[in-house]
């Protein structure tokens, strides 16, 4: 049991964290390297995310704008910053760490339809308000063990009209858990003016002053400075207009991994202000495990090139699980992934794609929907399978590599998925049972973990170590049962099956005579963590770089 709860105080204490001046700065990074650093002392901690944008959740949003979609183990499709979270903590989290305004007014309205609120004007304040503090406290209502520090985020910016019932919320909160047991942290950038030579603090100024026109004063700021540091006459001005103490002004300048803005952190003692705010007596850090990682990381052995095959893309968050999950592979194999994007659209024919994809160790097919740039993945899926290059399908990659194998292998002339082609002779890749008829389009993939058996003797058992994983899902297509008999006589090999009424759904693919050729229906990137490698990336990249090395 942690000091806070052993010295009696059992009560879950708070840490806010909101945004100032400009969106993008890297909140979440913040939120969630506050979480390390507490559960380093030993601390339990619960961590949400609250956005403040229309929609119920952000499962119907493009990835290419406001970057991927971060699926939980119970299936909520949610903001990436989850990611960060999970990526950073040892937390595995819920649909109950990401709310947003639309999920907030959608509970509300259907309490007002069910005649909860009955002869009641129902308003932003109280009763929008009032549903944003429960979900807080449902946060950690039911842990299996007590909180100590729950941590909430808030989206976007303050200043916005949007974030405006959040933060009314908050203020609220603080006085009915007592103001001793919030901790506010308000992250903003201090931006460098060039024609002047110097970090420039009057935005942060103006920050600070609407948040405490709200009537939040924060207790400590994080100043995101870019390349540059904070010099202390700076820190001191940043203190004097927004009325904290020196040593609760952070800078955070960019550091470089992503995964050393903790040390960073922890170099000015966030963590132990925070505690101090808080009145827990800091329990001793250890972050020595984190430490050693990020040293692995900033000295790789050596560099394999994977190509990512898809659509073009610029948006580099909307991958950013698998960008991260490769980063993993990367520590755990002693070398750096060097990811490539590689546009499906210019693979034409099996010379460009030998062309284009020739210098690469591995070849990754990723997630995707949409028909565009389909027949050059298919391509580069043959290629790899052709030229024995190390292949790693996730969900729509392995729906591809299921296809190449179906026309090239299997003489399945005509396969396809009817997600591209609904009139296909040859369904090899077919909607859900579940999802025939499904019309709306929000929350209603096959979401979350499900079981998934593994074969002995295969390269994925082989990757796992185990017999049985939990892997989380995104999709509503599915391997068409009708043609497993076929592909299997044709040498696929079925490594991962999900029992379900009697049958089994295709969860993993992969090739017998080649080094390294797997897919899965699932996305193993979500549940990657700095210090548990994704197994099947780690085998991935491990093949690549015997291929480079030319062992393969
Ligand atoms: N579009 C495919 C499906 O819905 C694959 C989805 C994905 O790659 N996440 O099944």
């Amino acid at each position: 049991m942690s000091e806070a709860h052993s010295s009696g105080a059992r009560a879950t204490k708070y840490v806010f964290v909101t945004g100032g001046v400009v969106s993008s700065i890297g909140k979440g990074v913040v939120a969630a390297s506050t979480g390390l650093l507490l559960e380093a002392r030993g601390l339990k901690i619960a961590i949400m995310k609250l956005d403040p944008y229309i929609n119920v959740d952000p499962g119907t949003m493009n990835p290419f704008e406001h970057g991927e979609v971060f699926v939980t183990d119970d299936g909520a499709e949610t903001d990436l910053d989850l990611g960060h979270y999970e990526r950073f903590t040892q937390s595995y989290l819920s649909q109950k760490s990401n709310i947003t305004t639309g999920g907030i007014y959608n509970a509300v309205i259907q309490k007002e339809r069910r005649g909860e609120y009955l002869g009641k004007t129902v308003q932003v304040i109280p009763h929008i308000t009032d549903e944003i503090k429960s979900r807080i406290r449902m946060l950690t209502a039911e842990s299996e063990e007590p909180i100590d520090i729950a941590i909430i985020e808030i989206g976007g910016t303050v200043g916005d009209i949007e974030s405006l019932p959040f933060l009314e919320a908050l203020r609220q909160f603080r006085l009915d858990v007592g103001p001793p047991n919030c901790c506010f942290i308000h992250v903003t950038l201090v931006p460098y003016i060039e024609a002047a030579g110097e970090l420039k603090t009057k935005p942060t100024q103006h920050s600070v002053r609407a948040l405490r026109d709200i009537g939040i004063q924060p207790h400590i700021i994080v100043c995101r400075t870019g390349p540059h540091t904070l010099a202390q006459d700076q820190r001191r001005k940043v203190g004097l207009f927004c009325d904290v103490p020196e040593n609760c002004i952070i800078c955070a300048e960019d550091v470089s991994p992503l995964y050393a803005v903790p040390m960073h952190l922890k170099e000015q003692d966030i963590d132990l202000t925070i505690l101090q705010l808080l009145g827990i007596t800091p329990p001793p850090s250890d972050t020595s495990a984190w430490e050693a990682m990020v040293e692995r990381l900033k000295n790789p052995k050596d560099t394999v090139r994977i190509a990512a095959v898809g659509k073009y893309i610029e948006h580099d968050d909307a991958y950013k699980s698998i960008n991260e999950a490769f980063v993993h592979a990367g520590i755990r194999n002693e070398c750096k992934a060097k990811i490539t994007w590689v546009d499906s659209e210019k693979i034409s024919s099996d010379a460009d794609a030998a062309a284009m994809l020739g210098e690469f160790d591995g070849i990754l097919v990723g997630p995707g929907f949409g028909t565009r740039g389909i027949e050059g993945k298919i391509r580069a899926a043959k290629y790899a399978r052709t030229n024995n290059v190390p292949y790693f399908g996730i969900c729509l990659g392995m729906q591809i590599a299921v296809i190449e194998f179906a026309r090239h292998v299997a003489g399945i002339a005509d396969a396809h998925s009817t997600e591209i082609d609904p009139q296909t002779p040859a369904p090899v890749i077919s909607l859900l049972s579940e999802q025939r008829g499904v019309q709306d389009l929000g929350g209603t993939m096959r979401l979350g973990a499900y079981r998934c058996e593994l074969e002995p003797g295969t390269k994925a058992r082989e990757a796992y170590g185990e017999d049985v994983v939990y892997e989380r899902h995104r999709h509503r297509y599915e391997f068409n049962n009708d043609y497993l008999e076929a592909l299997e006589q044709a040498g696929l090999v079925v490594s991962g099956t999900h029992p379900k009424g009697g049958h089994r759904l295709v969860e993993i693919v992969e090739l017998k005579n080649h080094p390294w050729y797997c897919a899965s229906q699932f996305h193993p990137e979500f549940k990657s963590k700095p210090l548990h490698p994704q197994p099947l990336f780690t085998a991935f990249v491990k093949h690549a770089l015997e291929r480079k090395r030319g062992a393969l």
